[in-house]
């Protein structure tokens, strides 16, 4: 017999009671999430008379913690339900589904699906085999770019959305104590045949049938994340990276391919070369929906394309590449400052900008808006860096990191980045590392002493006696010689 209070049960009572304080359960941010997802088998159909997705297929759950477990919660988008979840043999699945805001994101609201399973002990894995149908009106109450919606133009299923069954709480805390998880993924997905389906994963075959097209992908390297992306898109492919592009930006695309692949050239002269690349796709989707780098993949704004002039998108998608996963919970995310500067510094590094005009333009358009924002918000001034993460204003991890390696750069060289950085990805790439491991790097590789430097920048909050100063980049960094 199960005590415990599931939001099913308790719905009843608010319904009838007129109840309108929260019921008496474990509050979503207070759990632990002690299952991960260990592969995806699914079949997914947009049907784009009916504007509505169908999925069916498999779903296999991992037990992370120390103990047994018998429940898989999952995530859904608002307007999707799940019809059917049985086991491998067919026998269904008790499960409860209702609508829930997060916890600590009021506005991100989602069908939390809580699964019943035969317990399962720690480290064993279990297959579900799931059934889910709806629709799809993006969430930008919670994500201005995420707009995603079913349209022949450009449909997405991503992560974002849970257009698929994700494995987690509605708590934006509880899923980051987890980490992302690491999954196989395989996909098959029905359009109609005048559409495409773009995946970074290696194309299996495609078949069609009665004015429909079946796409089937296989992910090439395991994964945290599904995007899939569908429009009448063209296909252009060079040195192992597939471009799928708009055709009204055709030009733009031969400019994004040259782009990308000089970036890689000199993050791989830089840094070393990267393990487990398995080609790459780039993805073009309409301006305003996000850009955003995967393991196997980058969804690019449609505006990288038509002005490719602005090509630090790309190259901020592209340094993603050789970054190590970070261990700590939730992660401090300084490798986003890192990307922030690296986009700029190739900027410079191509125009042979020995000044470093761009690395120095971003830095003081980031000082001034950082000002803004702590005069609006002076506790955020008051949060070191590392503690981005768990403080949940990663917003800052892009700018104030990238001041940090601005700075930075000046005090080890080019040189010592590319120990700094390509030493630190060909050690740890396959197990992570810590901000410690970085740091302990950072001062190997550096000419003087980094103790003041990173207690004002990472560990503290002493970087903010710059914001107001006029100083280049340069010059702070001499102000720690
Ligand atoms: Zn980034």
């Amino acid at each position: 017999m199960n005590h415990t209070v599931t939001a099913a049960s308790v719905l009843p009572f608010m319904l009838l009671g007129g109840c309108s304080t929260a019921p008496d359960r474990v509050p979503f941010t207070e759990r632990t999430l002690e299952v991960a997802p260990a592969a995806y088998d699914l079949a997914i159909e947009v049907d784009f008379e009916e504007t509505k997705i169908r999925g069916t297929g498999r779903l296999t759950v991992r037990n992370t913690s120390d103990r047994s477990v018998d429940r898989v919660p999952l995530l859904l988008y608002r307007m999707m339900r799940v019809s059917e979840l049985t086991d491998l043999e067919g026998h269904p699945l008790r499960f409860t589904q209702q609508i829930f805001p997060f916890d600590d994101w009021e506005q991100l609201q989602v069908n939390y699906v809580d699964v019943e399973i035969a317990s399962l002990d720690p480290g064993e894995e279990q297959t579900l085999a799931i059934r889910w149908e709806g629709y799809l009106h993006g969430y930008t109450e919670a994500m201005r770019y995420v707009r995603d919606h079913i349209d022949p133009m450009y449909t997405t299923v991503r992560e974002e959305t849970k257009s698929y069954p994700v494995v987690g709480y509605p708590s934006w805390q509880a899923n980051a104590l987890a980490g992302l998880p690491k999954f196989d993924a395989e996909l098959r997905v029905t359009v109609p045949d005048s559409l495409v389906v773009a995946n970074g994963g290696e194309l299996l075959g495609v078949e069609s049938a009665s004015g429909k097209a079946t796409y089937h992908y296989r992910s090439s390297r395991p994964s945290w994340r599904i995007d899939i992306a569908i429009a009448p898109y063209e296909i252009m492919e060079r040195s192992g990276l597939k471009l799928f592009y708009f055709a009204e930006d055709r030009v733009g695309a031969e400019t994004v391919a040259g782009g990308f692949l000089r970036a890689m050239d000199q993050y791989k002269e830089w840094f070393g070369p990267l393990h487990g690349f398995a080609g790459y796709a780039i993805i073009e989707v309409p301006t305003g929906y996000g850009s955003q780098a995967d393991v196997s993949n980058i969804l690019l704004q449609a505006s990288v394309f038509q002005d490719p002039d602005d090509l630090t998108q790309l190259y901020h998608e592209a340094s993603h590449l050789w970054n190590v996963e970070l261990s700590e919970r939730p992660s401090p995310r300084w490798d986003e400052g890192l990307a922030m500067f690296l986009q700029q510094l190739l900027v410079d590094v191509f125009a042979g900008n020995e000044a470093l005009n761009a690395v120095e333009g971003l830095a003081g358009r980031i000082r001034s808006r950082l000002r803004t924002q702590f005069e609006n918000e002076p506790r955020l001034s008051e949060i070191p860096p590392i503690e981005y993460g768990s403080e949940d204003v990663t917003d800052l991890s892009y700018r104030v990191g990238m001041l940090m390696f601005g700075a930075l750069y000046h005090l080890i060289g080019q040189d010592g980045l590319n120990q700094l950085v390509g030493g630190f990805y060909q050690e740890h790439y396959a197990a992570g590392a810590s901000t410690a491991d970085f740091v302990a790097r950072a001062k190997t590789v550096a000419p003087v002493d980094l103790d003041r430097f990173f207690e004002d920048w990472l560990y503290g909050t002493g970087y903010t006696r710059f914001l107001d100063s006029d100083l280049t980049l340069a010059q702070i960094a001499n102000t720690y010689r």
